[in-house]
């Protein structure tokens, strides 16, 4: 079979089910990752064929897109703040509004006067925070909390395919009392750290509804949903870790539920930190927090 004609099958197959742009892309997200080919190969070699063995490949990743199995669990990998990233049904896909929140941070970080700043993740999920800060910030020293054992795992190779180094702990932060008792691969996590940040679950039941069919199947439910009547859970929890386990200068950072800005800016605010402000993202949604005490 000529992969442009295999092209034109793919488009039609799909056709009905998503928009032309974005079949195009998983098309030669699927070509580069099962062939190391981008479109500008396929556009020099016009008569490159693939063999049966990869027709199969191709007729699974098809298959999947059908049932609207995201293209980032299809294929195994994603990007997140330039770097490579595994993922699989154990994290969620990371997003790009998380991408702002980490530019935030090393934006803000690179004007610390600090030399080894202490970061630590809460809900690591992918890793994909605390990988792209300390691949972009190497002399910090980055702590990263999960309460699955399969996404540790999953985070655990992003930081070696990465080339960074990252304490990963297990535990169930809304069981922890007191951070510095946590035991880390090597030693005991710090009593205070000059970052804390934190992307926990916050999409409530009732806002269900608007969340698209492949998040909603594919993605882990652990990671996405809070009670509607306790949406803030984690953020109480982080924060009232956070007063007690923040160096004299340090910030407290959260992605948040874009409808809970301003109940979660006066929750912050009734834990005694300062400046606490509301960022929004790129769609125009609040959607960050920042928080110190100075
Ligand atoms: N932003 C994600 C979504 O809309 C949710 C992330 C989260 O719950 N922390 O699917």
């Amino acid at each position: 079979m000529i992969f442009k004609n295999y092209k034109h099958t793919f488009l039609q197959a799909l056709s009905s089910l998503y928009d032309e742009k974005e079949i195009e892309s998983f098309f030669y997200l699927t070509l580069e990752k099962l062939h190391q080919k981008k479109r500008i190969d396929l556009a020099l070699q016009p008569d490159l064929m693939m063999d049966e063995v990869q027709l199969t490949q191709w007729e699974t990743v098809l298959a999947e897109l059908k049932i609207f199995k995201p293209i980032q669990y299809i294929l195994g990998d994603t990007e997140f703040y330039g770097l490579p990233f595994l993922v699989n049904e154990n994290v969620l896909i990371p997003r790009p509004e998380t991408e702002e929140l980490v530019e935030l941070i090393l934006v803000e970080s690179r004007k610390s006067k600090v030399e080894s700043l202490k970061i630590l993740d809460i809900g690591t999920g992918s890793g994909c925070i605390p990988v792209s800060l300390k691949k972009n910030l190497p002399s910090v020293e980055v702590f990263a909390i999960d309460v699955s054992t399969n996404a540790l795992e999953v985070a655990q190779k992003n930081a070696e395919i990465n080339g960074v180094e990252v304490n990963f702990i297990q535990t169930d932060i809304l069981k922890v009392n007191d951070l510095k008792n946590l035991p880390t691969s090597n030693s005991k996590l710090p009593a205070s750290f000059d970052i804390i940040v934190s992307n926990p679950p916050y999409v409530r039941n009732l806002e269900k509804a608007e969340i698209n069919p492949n998040v909603l199947e594919f993605e882990p439910h652990l990671a996405l949903f809070v009670e509607d009547n306790d949406a803030l859970l984690f953020y109480r929890k982080i924060t009232e870790l956070a007063k007690n386990h923040l160096s004299e200068n340090g910030k407290l950072y959260f992605e948040i539920n874009q409808y809970l800005g301003k109940e979660t800016v006066v929750l912050i605010e009734s834990y005694g930190f300062k400046n606490v402000l509301l960022i929004k993202d790129i769609y125009g949604n609040d959607r960050m927090i920042s928080a110190s005490y100075s």
